[in-house]
């Protein structure tokens, strides 16, 4: 299936191929793929001219704009490592990226984001000695008003601009720079990657050329996005499903990335409205946003032929509701930051199926090359139907995490990728997630699933959504505890809830405690952060 080769080869093959075509398209801003390269040089450029040196690391601090990608190639041309960091990220976050990566050059966007970043780095001991600054409210790249309705117009003295610096390359290609030959090998870091920090700290997945290029091609294989179809960047591109379903992709395919800044339902639907997108994946909070949060009639999302939805859960019924709404069917992905995205796909053209007992939306069967196994906790292999933890070994696996050897022989093994995760196969092959196995509840040595409790939940008539956790009981050791979101106050109290749970779970499962809340605590992707309800 594979060509061999770099991201930054997948990228020349593009331009090679269609100079002169749209590369990025961003509000009224596009830059064409010959465009695109000669501003990446012009920053490579300056980056090798302020001492940037081969295995450096370049910080990228940005939202899906146009500098993001320009940044990631130029980073390679550079013989660079990108590390792609949550632009959302607290002062504290970016001081704890910064030790952990110590990048020498760094990109930011506008001066919001820039001051916590010059706050990070106060300290001075990641050697930084980089800085350059994007607007979004510049000029030509304005986009959408309506995304920084309270920001003002930023001011930063002393960085560079780079807009203006690639602004300079589009209008004047000649004064390009003479870059050294740096070749990068497949095997190079490509980008440092946290995990979401779902389960616990954050850790930085070494993504390298081979798995961005690998994954970039299970996508199209996958689905078959062709050269007329443009891809919606509708993911961040700091995460994994953004930088494999958006940049990867449409460099490998040779077609328009259309950017918005961020996800923001009505800017989407009206991207989508002017640029008529072919493929678009995000987690599935970015759909049920997109039909209950914009005025997009299925007529306007027609030019959608592959529609993704990876990173979580899919609730069952807000599939089947979605895929009415929005008229087409959402194909379920699963994958993790260390596999560089998929691994397990819905085939197109095909339903997910539901398993009966569980009522788990199947999250499909695995890529190409790929191999899932589902093992007990002695690391034997189960057979169909049996439930334990999900292994995976193919091309997609990254080399470890970055500097954390512990956590890196822990989670990649010589049998593969320990997923943390739980599921089964069944006898047609498709597999199914039920839960984390770090949510298992181990009340008086009875093993609880929360899916299994939060499933009950949902189905009393009150409850919008439930997620349930184990608390520490002297007794029990662990117990279990629900914390419920419902549909209006006074709908049902604590007390009705754990009865219904008592009637319909068995005596170890019903939980001992529930909450009402307002909302459930999610990462910035709609992730459940079930830690934060302990
Ligand atoms: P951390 O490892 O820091 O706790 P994280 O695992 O959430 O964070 P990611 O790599 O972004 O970080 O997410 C991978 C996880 O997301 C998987 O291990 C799985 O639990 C979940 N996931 C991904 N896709 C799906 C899916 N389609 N269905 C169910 N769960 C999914």
């Amino acid at each position: 299936h594979l060509e061999a080769g770099t991201a930054l080869e997948m990228f020349e093959h593009s331009l090679a191929r269609r100079p002169d075509d749209v590369a990025i398209d961003y509000f009224d801003l596009t830059l064409t793929w010959a465009q695109l390269d000669r501003a990446s040089t012009t920053l490579a450029g300056l980056l090798v001219a302020r001492g940037f040196v081969v295995g450096d690391r370049l910080a990228l601090l940005l939202q899906n704009d146009p500098a993001f990608v320009i940044g990631l190639l130029a980073t390679w041309k550079a013989g660079g490592i990108a590390a792609l960091i949550s632009p959302m990220s607290t002062t504290e976050e970016l001081r704890e990226r910064f030790a952990e990566y110590t990048p020498t050059a760094l990109v930011a966007l506008d001066h919001l984001y820039l001051d916590r970043a010059r706050a990070a780095l106060a300290d001075g001991t990641t050697g930084v000695n980089i800085v350059l600054t994007v607007s979004p409210l510049d000029g030509q790249t304005v986009p959408d008003r309506r995304l920084f309705a309270d920001t003002g117009r930023p001011s930063v003295p002393d960085t560079i601009d780079l807009v203006a610096l690639v602004r300079t390359a589009l209008v004047d290609p000649t004064g390009l720079p003479e870059l050294p030959i740096r070749p990068l090998s497949p095997l190079d870091t490509a980008v440092l990657l946290s995990t979401s920090g779902t389960t616990g700290p954050p850790k930085a997945a070494q993504i390298t050329h081979a798995n961005l290029v690998f994954s970039a091609h299970v996508y199209r294989e996958w689905t078959g996005v062709s050269g007329t179809d443009a891809v919606l960047g509708a993911s961040p591109l700091f995460h994994v499903t953004g930088l494999v379903g958006g940049v990867m992709l449409s460099m490998l395919v040779g077609v328009p990335l259309v950017l918005t800044h961020r996800f923001h339902p009505q800017v989407i639907v009206d991207a989508i409205r002017r640029r008529r997108p072919g493929f678009m994946i995000a987690v599935i909070t970015a759909f049920i946003a997109l039909a209950d949060e914009s005025d997009a009639t299925p007529e306007d999302l027609a030019s959608l032929r592959f529609r993704l939805s990876g990173g979580a859960p899919i609730d069952p019924d807000t599939e089947e509701r979605l895929s009415e709404r929005l008229g087409g069917y959402i194909h379920n992905v699963y994958g993790l930051t260390e596999s560089t995205s998929p691994t397990l796909l819905v085939p197109f053209g095909q339903t997910a199926p539901i398993d009966p007992e569980t009522g788990v939306l199947s999250v499909g069967r695995p890529a190409f090359d790929t191999e899932i196994r589902i093992v007990d906790d002695e690391g034997i292999e189960l057979p169909v139907g049996g439930i334990g933890e999900l292994i995976i070994s193919g091309p997609q696996i990254v080399r470890g995490y970055w500097r954390n050897p512990v956590a890196t022989a822990e989670a990649f093994t010589g049998t593969g990728l320990r997923t943390g995760d739980i599921g089964f196969r069944d006898a047609d092959g498709w597999f199914y997630v039920i839960d984390r196995k770090s949510a298992l509840i181990n009340a008086s040595g009875f093993k609880v699933w929360p899916h299994e409790v939060e499933r009950v939940l949902c189905t009393h008539p009150a409850v919008v959504e439930a997620a349930v956790v184990g608390i520490p009981d002297e007794y029990r050791g662990e117990s279990v505890k629900a914390v419920v979101v419902i549909s209006e106050p006074g709908a049902v109290s604590e007390a009705e809830l754990m009865e219904y749970c008592r009637q319909n779970l068995a005596a170890y499962k019903y939980p001992r405690e529930v909450e009402l809340v307002g909302a459930l605590p999610r990462t910035a992707t709609g992730k459940l952060l079930r830690r934060k309800l302990m």
